[in-house]
């Protein structure tokens, strides 16, 4: 099926998409033909990325959402089954990294604040939106997840602990979604040019060496996780649940 109907009549939340993975996940849904809810944090961002995917002819709305915040939640999804009609597909993205250094050091204030964040508000958001899929006959869910999840990066180790977590909610949520045929797999990147990954690659030396464990031999990009997402939420994953796919430019055969 072409990229143009693939997603035709399909109604999208993405989490997390004003900028970085998830615009580019919600930007090709909607280049797939599905219509797409945008939200984050601030306003401001959503307006800036609502106008730019409108100026693609791409159909999008926008709304502000905490994916922490209960309320905010819940508002994301009236708010998309009140302008889109229901929902069919959610990627879940959002993510904080509050510590750099040991495991050890790390405090109970910042441990809380990513649990919650990436792991509590993701399993929170995947069983609110389940009725609503429900009630379409079914539906897709992709959780965005991370390489630290398998093997752990040096200096992130909590982060990567919830990044864990997220693979075995796939495994844990396939076979309770597959009797309302619903799916859920998740997608591990790699190390891909955005502002949450900056740091990290900000020195020189850093950058060396990330890339020399890369065979493909450069940084991915937002896009580059967002056509295995389209693919993922689309019928042509129709036999395809409770997998995680890393997208990493090979660099799991170096780790
Ligand atoms: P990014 O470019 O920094 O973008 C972050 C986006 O998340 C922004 O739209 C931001 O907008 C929004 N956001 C931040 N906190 C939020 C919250 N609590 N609720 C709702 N929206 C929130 O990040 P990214 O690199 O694309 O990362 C996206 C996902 O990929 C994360 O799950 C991350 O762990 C994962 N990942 C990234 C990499 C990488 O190398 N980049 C590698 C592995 C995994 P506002 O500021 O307006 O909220």
């Amino acid at each position: 099926m072409s990229g143009a109907s693939r997603l035709a009549g399909k109604v999208a939340i993405v989490t997390a998409s004003t900028e970085g993975i998830g615009y580019a996940i919600a930007r090709r849904l909607g280049q797939d033909g599905a219509r797409v809810m945008i939200s984050s944090r601030k306003q401001h961002n959503v307006d800036a990325a609502v106008q730019q995917l409108k100026k693609e002819n791409l159909a999008v709305e926008g709304m502000v959402c905490h994916v922490a915040k209960k309320e905010d939640r819940q508002k994301l999804l009236e708010e998309t089954t009140t302008k889109f009609g229901g929902i069919d597909i959610l990627v879940s993205n959002a993510a904080a990294s509050t510590h750099f250094g040991s495991s050890l050091s790390i405090s109970e204030e910042a441990y809380d604040k990513m649990f919650d964040i990436n792991v509590k508000s993701t399993f929170m958001l995947c069983k609110e939106t389940v009725p609503e899929m429900e009630k379409r006959g079914g539906g897709s869910v992709v959780l965005v997840s991370s390489i630290g999840g398998y093997t752990p990066g040096p200096m992130i180790g909590v982060y990567s602990m919830t990044k864990t977590a997220l693979l075995g909610m796939v495994k844990v949520l396939a076979p309770e979604l597959a009797p309302m045929n619903i799916r859920i797999n998740g997608l591990a990147p790699g190390l891909i040019e955005t502002k949450f990954s900056s740091g990290i690659t900000a020195s020189e030396a850093a950058l060396e060496m990330t890339l020399s464990q890369i065979p493909v031999g450069r940084l991915g990009k937002p896009e580059d996780c967002a056509g295995i997402a389209s693919f993922m939420v689309s019928d042509d994953a129709k036999f395809i649940t409770g997998e995680n796919v890393v997208v990493a430019g090979g660099q799991t055969s170096r780790l």
